[in-house]
């Protein structure tokens, strides 16, 4: 009696508990107890089951063997009623049972219970009713689970996309904090440079942890919404992905992006796993509620706040630089090109050796997403080739690459200045803003004549030949820090705030038409202008050409987004951009690390700070340093560089106008222009041309003056068509007029400069007296005041060489970019040597 009443005492443990007592009292009278050895096999899926088993002490473990028999394994402990179902249905068993451990089973053999179940209806119902009841909270379990999966899909990570390669010390060390982190759920973060693949991790600490079935889910912290409503869902309103996750795994990508109002919400989830979920303004503060999700946060740099969770047992990993590793570079490679050739179908191929030792032998700025888009470049472009040499590795970047020094890697205080707001923004608005009109307004009110106009002085003794000394060395830094562009964004800038509207797109087709020609005409006006006007020596004048050049600059920043006028129409502009395709200076980006670990583009779009990057409009000129072929292109703001967050953009230093004989694109327009500027030089001495050509027009007549101009402007042009015209007849070169006019650049700058010499070092040194005399102090107070002249020898040494050192960079330049024996090229060449010999009897 007293067994019975263990034995119903030992039943209400169980699920049968619903049962009424005679029944169970009926049950317990039929229970045999059996003592099982561990690892024995209770029950075999698929069979007759052969007795209702209730496990009283041990535990079960509970599967089935199928290719997902894993998934299903589940465990039993004491209480468990095993093949209930099974007999009541007369279904075969559903799952194999062992037991892991000794275990006391109670058994009821199959006829002793049918008899039961025939006896005792109740035992029918009372088990469909529980079954409903089960078939009821899995029907809701399963509409949860459904907006769950709707809920978390757009964020799911499905699976790690690799693991860490490589046999070095870093990679070993890699491993061993994965694995480590992969044994609790405390909070991890993941650091390291851009393209290290940190979101994969963290995916690798998840699916290696218990909870790999549980789902891991990723967000962007740029992309979050400050009010924080995605991740901790609103009262009373939709859930947040912490409510939804249970026991997954948020990883948080990029937290140095996150919104500054959610950072101490993250703080307080990963100090105590409890958050605030969103509500309205001025309610009073709702319920924290408590996540079970495990928290995995990836960074671009340590974060310090999160760094001193370290005591609550947060795991830091950092992720090492490809460049410290490269002895994992060989295995990488190989574990990339396998990763792509399987994906699609193809013939792994080796990599031979040169090719490897250069990849080693490269820093990889852009990390592992650069090196594996190196990768799968290189097999597109070997096109099936067994072997990957060392061209198609390289052969997108080798030319644009090839003999570069990027300045800001070498002199670290350059980066910081150029990054700083003192280039160019301070130097603008606290200095050439207020100069500017200053200078304008003495052109326009001062002395007018050479010896007494400061402004006069300014701007042919000094601006012209300091401006053409640069150009080859620092390209076309001055529209970085001109005043007339300064003027159309103050313009543009005031005008928005007062006047708040869209401005217009660039209509680009028409402006790369038709823009060149544009600027061409108004620098044919100009040049005119100067010469029949004669503005070299009428001070208002050449302010007015000053506030001309600005107004174009005004009108066109209130008509259009950004710096039009400059990009496109800008006369000096269109100068400057000319002469700096031979600079020995260039900004562009990598562009590997562009394509493998940039998204926002904001060099060019422009956007919020972000990592190391700024707050910047973007390029002023739109153009996109990643793509830039052609210095004319780029006014060195150096907007990209403070914006970008990658290190990404590069200030190289280059060959002598390498760009014209590697990636340039000619235009007929900018052709006019080259030799527009070649003619101005033979228009500024245009009376001694009329001497030298026994002329003797009378240039005193504006009309006979006005023909005279045109005619010696279109000197150079007539020259280099007649010199076209014998290589064509001769057939022996094959690059257009167009292409190989570029060959005359070095001759036109170093003519300009030869040209403008004579006026820097004889009028340049005589600043301070012209200084005193623009505000009216005559001789006798400047006459104490230093002087500096050159001699005529020197000067005429300089304008020689000058013009001498620029025929030889032509005839270079010529032969690189038409890349054709030197005698196929002759009539170009004595043309050059002919037109030197004529502006050395001009200027020198
Ligand atoms: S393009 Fe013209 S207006 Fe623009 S910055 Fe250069 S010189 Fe100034
Ligand atoms: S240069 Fe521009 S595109 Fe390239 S990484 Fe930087 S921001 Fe991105
Ligand atoms: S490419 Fe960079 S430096 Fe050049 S104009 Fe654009 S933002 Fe300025």
């Amino acid at each position: 009696m007293e067994e019975i009443e263990r034995r119903m005492e030992g039943l209400r443990q169980t699920s049968l508990v619903i049962l009424p007592e005679s029944v169970l009292r009926a049950i317990a009278a039929k229970i045999q107890v059996e003592q099982v050895q561990a690892n024995r096999r209770l029950v075999l899926e698929d069979t007759v089951p052969s007795a209702l088993y209730i496990l009283r002490t041990g535990r079960l473990e509970a599967y089935r063997t199928s290719p997902d028999s894993l998934a299903k394994a589940s465990s039993l402990l004491p209480g468990s009623v095993l093949q209930l179902k099974e007999l009541l249905l007369d279904q075969p068993a559903q799952q194999t049972v062992i037991n892991l451990e000794d275990c006391e089973i109670w058994t009821v053999p199959r006829p002793a219970f049918l008899d039961l179940v025939r006896q005792y209806p109740e035992i029918n119902q009372a088990v469909s009713r529980y079954l409903a009841a089960e078939l009821d909270a899995m029907a809701a379990q399963l509409a949860f689970e459904q907006e769950r999966q709707v809920a978390l899909r757009p964020y799911l990570v499905p699976r790690v996309k690799q693991g860490i390669v490589g046999s070095s010390r870093y990679a070993t060390r890699l491993r061993q904090a994965i694995k480590k982190a992969a044994l609790d759920r405390q909070p991890v973060l993941i650091f390291g440079e851009p393209g290290l693949g940190k979101d994969n991790i963290a995916a690798l600490i998840h699916f290696g942890s218990d909870c790999r079935k549980q789902p891991l889910v990723k967000v962007n912290c740029d992309t979050l919404q400050a009010s924080g409503a995605e991740l901790f869902g609103r009262v009373g309103g939709k859930l947040g992905l912490l409510d939804w996750l249970g026991n997954g795994s948020l990883m948080l990508n990029n937290v140095q992006d996150l919104p500054k109002p959610l950072e101490q919400k993250l703080l307080r989830l990963l100090e105590t796993g409890r958050y605030e979920p969103v509500d309205r303004e001025g309610a009073p503060a709702p319920h924290l509620r408590t996540s079970q999700a495990r928290i995995l946060l990836t960074s671009e740099r340590v974060i310090p706040e999160i760094e001193s969770c370290k005591k609550l047992g947060t795991h830091l990993i950092k992720v090492p630089p490809v460049r410290v590793a490269k002895a994992d570079i060989a295995a990488q490679v190989t574990y990339y090109i396998s990763l792509f050739c399987r994906s699609r179908g193809l013939p792994q191929p080796q990599v031979a050796p040169e090719a490897l030792r250069r990849l080693q032998g490269y820093d990889f700025p852009g990390n592992l997403a650069e090196l594996e888009s190196l990768v799968t470049r290189a097999i597109v472009q070997a096109n099936g080739a067994p072997v990957l040499t060392e061209e198609v590795f390289w052969s997108v970047s080798t030319k644009a690459k090839r003999f570069r020094l990027n300045l800001l890697n070498a002199y670290p205080k350059l980066r910081q200045f150029l990054r700083s707001p003192w280039w160019p923004t301070r130097i603008n608005y606290g200095l050439t803003l207020w100069l500017f009109p200053l200078i304008v307004a003495i052109g326009l009110f001062g002395p007018q004549t050479r010896d007494q106009s400061l402004v006069l002085n300014l701007f042919w003794a000094w601006w012209w030949p300091v401006m053409l000394l640069l150009f080859p060395f620092l390209g076309r830094i001055w529209c970085s820090v001109c005043p007339f562009m300064i003027y159309g964004e103050l313009t543009q800038t005031l005008s928005l705030k007062l006047w708040p509207r869209q401005l217009r797109p660039w209509p680009r087709q028409q402006a790369e038409r038709w823009g060149g020609w544009f600027l061409f005409g108004l620098f044919s006006l100009i040049l005119l202008w100067e010469e029949l006007w004669d503005l070299e020596n009428t001070a208002y004048l050449s302010s007015c050409l000053l506030l001309l050049i600005t107004a174009g600059a005004v009108i066109f920043s209130l008509l259009f987004e950004r710096r039009f006028w400059c990009r496109y129409l800008c006369p000096i502009g269109g100068m400057n951009g000319l002469f700096a395709k031979l600079s020995f200076l260039e900004l562009r980006a990598q562009q590997g690390i562009c394509a493998a670990t940039c998204t926002t583009y904001q060099c060019y779009k422009g956007g919020p700070e972000k990592g190391e990057g700024q707050e910047t409009e973007g390029c002023p000129v739109y153009s996109h340093p990643a793509q830039l072929q052609d210095n004319r292109d780029c006014v060195l703001c150096m907007t990209c560089l403070k914006a970008c967050p990658h290190r990404s953009v590069e200030l190289n230093l280059r060959p002598f106008g390498i760009e014209l004989w590697t990636s340039h694109t000619a235009s007929a327009s900018e052709v006019a222009l080259l030799l527009l500027l070649f003619g101005a030089v033979f228009l500024h001495h245009l009376p001694d041309l009329n001497q030298q050509l026994g002329l003797n027009l009378p240039l005193s007549q504006v009309g006979i003056h006005f023909g005279g101009a045109v005619l010696a402007l279109l000197i150079p042009a007539l020259i280099t068509l007649g010199a076209d015209r014998l290589l064509r007849w001769s057939n022996a070169c094959k690059r257009s007029f167009v292409e190989l006019a570029y060959g005359y650049l070095p001759l036109v700058l170093g003519a300009s400069l030869a040209h403008y010499l004579q006026l820097g070092l004889t009028e340049a040194g005589q600043i301070l007296p012209v200084t005193l005399a623009t505000f009216g102090y005559g001789p006798g107070w400047s006459s104490s005041l230093p002087v500096v002249v050159a001699h005529p020898a020197v000067i005429n040494f300089l304008q020689g060489s000058t013009l001498v050192v620029s025929l030889l960079l032509s005839v270079i330049l010529t032969q690189k970019i038409a890349r054709q024996p030197l005698r196929s090229l002759l009539p170009q060449h004595l043309a050059l040597l002919g037109l030197t010999v004529w502006l050395w009897k001009l200027i020198v």
